[in-house]
């Protein structure tokens, strides 16, 4: 077992952990620093995997950095290590090999957990078949794609983001393709009944059929231990040879709970509990993405935010304050930009009208395009944008500002609104960069 030491330890490789190594560099600081995954691969774009199913995006195009981002960074990479016993008073990790090899114990001094989500597996028999699978990693989705040419029917559970992505890979390469959705709605978080209506439509009409208000209820297999069937809620029955689950991802707090880091209640959905500085209740510990809180600028409070860009700004803002520079992760919230079959969609902050006071929304709604905005007191709190997302940079920029709309409000959903309507002052505020991540 050899024993190392560094000035920083980041475990998590994706958006998360490379946000940090980038904030550490950025902050001037020359410490080393080790990265560590137990996933065994370059650093990869995980929104992308199933593109990769789809065929759109190749092998090539999965990097999230150069290949020589470790070598260029000054980063030792532990790559198919497992990072397990964090020990506050040593101040150390155990790493354990996913594939045979060396163990080592790795001492930091200081150190950023990004250890992402996990998918939620619902307890139900059937789901160690062979041919039924989550979709979180890049080995799940090449194993998808290599059985490709044995699949004709597939299953989705869950209609949010990821089985959503799913479904819509899937459908450009299988025969039939049928998404399961417990909930009255497709991507109820990030939608409402109108525009999930429209997004559903998308995927009617190219083939994908649409289950809503039910589940799965059994998992059946045929003799040689493959998925063969799944039999829904109201009794019927879908023959299929593939069975992807996606009803949800948790956070992965493991070893965040094995060194004693303070956790959020259940009841917030747990996850790590950060301050803005990305801080964790341990000294010298920091945390950010899919395993732990943010600040949504919107609700003012602390949330799960299981985004890439909330994960690398996290990671970005934690390799800052790391290295001794003083900054704030605010620019968080619930903001989603999808495309299903050529149907674009963006949505940020509320998509339903909270029932209180000063809340008010405005809707446009013509053919196939439908724009609304939820404001509070004339400040911008939430959009969607669905069919046509033109504009959609110029609202976020006026949400992410507060921005108060009074004098332009009338304008906000007709064609002619631009950015040159903008009183001067405000076309400033929100062409202004992030400078916190600068
Ligand atoms: C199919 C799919 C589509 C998505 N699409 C979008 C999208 O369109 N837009 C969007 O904003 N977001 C999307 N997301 C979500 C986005 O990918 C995540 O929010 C983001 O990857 C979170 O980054 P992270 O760094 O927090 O963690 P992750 O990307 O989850 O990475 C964490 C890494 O840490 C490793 N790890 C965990 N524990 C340990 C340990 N103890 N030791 C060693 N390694 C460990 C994990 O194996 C993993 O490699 C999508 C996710 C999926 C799965």
């Amino acid at each position: 077992m050899a024993t190392k030491k560094f000035d920083y330890l980041i475990v998590g490789n994706s958006a998360g952990g490379i946000g940090c190594v980038e904030g550490i560099r950025r902050a001037g600081q020359k410490g080393s620093i080790a990265v560590v995954s137990d996933e065994d691969c370059h650093t990869y774009a995980r929104p992308l995997i199933t593109h990769l199913i789809e065929g759109d995006v190749e092998m090539k195009g999965m990097d999230f950095r150069p290949r020589n981002f470790y070598g260029s960074f000054g980063v030792e990479p532990f790559l198919g290590y497992r990072a397990e016993g964090l020990d506050l008073e040593k101040r150390s990790v155990r790493l354990r090999p996913t594939n045979g090899g060396t163990r080592h114990t790795l001492r930091f001094d200081r150190l950023l957990i990004a250890t992402g989500g996990k998918p939620f597996i619902p307890p139900m028999a059937g789901l160690d078949l062979d041919g039924v699978t989550p979709m979180i990693t890049l080995k799940q989705s090449l194993d998808v794609r290599g059985r490709l040419g044995r699949v004709r029917r597939a299953v989705v559970l869950g209609a949010g983001l990821i089985g959503t992505k799913t479904a819509e890979a899937l459908a450009h390469r299988v025969e039939s393709v049928s998404m399961v959705e417990l909930a009255d709605r497709i991507l109820s978080p990030v939608t409402d009944p109108v525009s999930s209506a429209m997004a559903t439509e998308s995927f009617r009409n190219n083939g994908v059929e649409v289950l809503l208000n039910t589940t799965i209820e059994e998992v059946r297999g045929d003799a040689r231990g493959r998925v063969k069937e799944v039999k829904l809620k109201d009794g019927s029955v879908l023959p299929c040879d593939l069975l992807v689950i996606a009803i949800g991802v948790r956070p992965r707090t493991e070893l965040a709970e094995e060194g004693g880091v303070a956790l959020v209640s259940m009841k917030l959905g747990g996850g790590i509990e950060v301050d803005v500085k990305m801080r964790t209740s341990a000294e010298g510990v920091y945390a950010c993405g899919d395993c732990a809180h943010a600040h949504d600028f919107v609700t003012g409070g602390m949330r799960l935010l299981p985004l890439w860009p909330n994960a690398y700004i996290g990671g970005r803002i934690a390799g800052l304050n790391m290295a001794g520079a003083e900054h704030s992760h605010r620019w968080a919230t619930n903001m989603n930009s999808v495309d299903f079959f050529g149907f674009p969609m963006v949505s940020a902050g509320f998509t339903l009208k909270p029932e209180k006071k000063g809340y008010e929304e405005i809707v446009r709604h013509e053919g196939g395009q439908y724009a609304k905005i939820v404001l509070k007191d004339d400040v911008i709190q939430g959009l969607i944008m669905a069919g046509h997302v033109d504009r959609a940079g110029i609202y976020l920029g006026l949400m992410r500002e507060k921005v108060k709309t009074t004098s332009f409000k009338e304008q906000l959903l007709t064609d002619e609104f631009a950015v040159v309507h903008l009183p001067a002052e405000v076309k400033e505020r929100i062409k202004q960069p992030i400078t916190e991540i600068e």
